[in-house]
């Protein structure tokens, strides 16, 4: 009997959950896949309007070259430059989507609203609840369930006293799409992550004046004239002025929150599942991918820090070995103590809790990890040294680390094609 797949969400993790469960026919009927919007793509398919999925800007470039970002079996144009507007990113999951005739499998405009256990106590089985665009609600039994919904829609607002004081605008970069309305304007920028960086260097250009509070070690690399640094903000005084950390003052038009975004799956009850879902962290999951007691219910793409489609690519894969059986997995208690294992380890290693799912090095023998365990081919060793690379110009370059063009030239070694940015 084939098994059935439901796969939640049509951005990058749910088309390669698709593209792999329909290139092995004789183990899984075509999957459904659910979207809530009209379109595939999720993140990268940008929309001028806020309050959608899409925390997209109109400007951005990847932060990634291209040579790393793709799925290992589909490169994108190589005709391209390596670090792209979000736009080639929409076009290429098209025709990744186009290239494995994915798009007949997914319902658009169908958002999934709950997801609960079913089957007896031989067979787990999963019913799915999704409504279509005229409110008509449906609910189909699965036997397994790829939870590919993103997580970068939700935004992380951190508590700031006395922020009802202040007199200007206030947003997320959930909500931001382009600089010209910030425009002689001045903004405190709270973040200097990857978005609280490049929104900072964007609203510069169109001479806004830009505060980027941040509690990290103050940023050494040269940035524009415009962007000045501040410690963390304590709070808003009673003025509607902003106290930073250090006790100094500060006034501000706008007021950015570059902070992050929380995990949400209102369609999940944690509970049933014996996970833990909060803001920050989901747990407990083996291999960052299933409860334990489920091998039947996977997360993809939950970790951060990470080089997205290669390794959403290697936990699918992962997850499509488990569930036809060539994945042995160890008892529901050993997977249990090794999850608490890990976590203990980073415990001690000083890793907060909430950052758990946090992967940066240790993404590259996890990936490896699985292609083991599940017989595929692991990720070249030239992904994870032109990643690292990139990394190191986007620390001392963050301005212009995306002039640069990188050619893959072996399974270990890239070049750069144009000249490198001078030191
Ligand atoms: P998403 O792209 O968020 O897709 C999730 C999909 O699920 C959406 O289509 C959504 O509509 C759907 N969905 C959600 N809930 C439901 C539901 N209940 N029912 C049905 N459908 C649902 N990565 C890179 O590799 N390079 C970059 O340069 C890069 N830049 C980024 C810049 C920004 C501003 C952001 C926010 C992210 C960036 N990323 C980048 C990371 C990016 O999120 C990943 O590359 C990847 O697109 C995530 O794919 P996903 O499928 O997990 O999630």
């Amino acid at each position: 009997m084939l098994q059935r797949v439901a796969v939640i969400g049509g951005g990058a993790a749910g088309l390669c959950a698709a593209r792999h469960i329909l290139s092995r026919p004789s183990s899984f009927a075509p999957p459904v896949v659910f979207e809530l919007s009209k379109s595939i793509g999720g993140t990268w398919c940008y929309d001028e309007s806020v309050g959608t999925h899409s925390s997209m800007y109109r400007d951005l470039r990847t932060n990634l070259p291209k040579e790393v970002m793709n799925f290992p079996d589909f490169p994108f144009d190589p005709d391209l430059s390596s670090f792209l507007p979000h736009q080639e990113v929409q076009s290429y999951l098209e025709r990744y989507c186009q290239s494995h005739d994915i798009r007949p499998h997914i319902r658009f405009n169908t958002p999934v609203e709950k997801v609960r256990l079913e089957g007896g106590a031989k067979k787990t089985t999963w019913q799915v609840t999704s409504s279509d665009s005229s409110g008509h609600q449906r609910s189909e039994t699965f036997d397994s369930v790829f939870v590919c919904s993103g997580h970068y829609s939700k935004p992380h607002i951190p508590q700031i006293p006395g922020i009802s004081n202040f007199k200007g605008q206030v947003l997320h970069s959930h909500s931001y799409r382009f600089a010209e309305p910030f425009s002689g304007l001045s903004v405190l920028i709270l973040g200097a992550q990857a978005s609280g960086l490049d929104i900072s260097l964007e609203l510069a250009k169109v001479g806004t004046q830009v505060t980027l509070s941040h509690a990290r070690p103050r940023l050494t690399f040269p940035l524009p004239p415009q962007v000045q640094q501040a410690p963390g903000l304590e709070a808003v005084n009673q003025d509607g002025s902003l106290r930073f950390q250090d006790g100094s003052v500060g006034v501000a038009d706008v007021l950015m929150f570059c902070t992050g975004y929380v995990f949400s799956y209102p369609f999940l009850d944690g509970t049933e599942l014996g996970v833990d879902i909060q803001e920050h962290v989901v747990t407990p999951l083996y291999r960052f991918l299933f409860p334990p007691s489920f091998p039947s219910l996977f997360f993809i793409g939950l970790c951060k820090m990470i080089c997205p489609f290669p390794h959403f690519d290697c936990q699918v894969r992962y997850a499509l070995g488990v569930l036809e059986g060539s994945v042995l997995l160890p008892s529901q208690a050993q997977m249990a103590a090794e999850i608490s294992q890990y976590q203990q380890k980073k415990a001690e290693l000083g890793v907060e809790r909430r950052h758990l799912l946090v992967m940066n090095q240790d993404q590259w023998e996890y990936c490896l990890d699985l292609a083991r365990s599940a017989c595929f081919p692991p990720l070249p060793p030239v992904v994870r040294a032109l990643y690292e690379e990139v990394w190191r110009q986007r620390r001392i370059h963050p301005q212009n680390y995306r002039q640069i063009n990188y050619r893959l030239v072996s399974a270990t070694q890239w070049e750069v094609v144009e000249p490198r940015v001078e030191k």
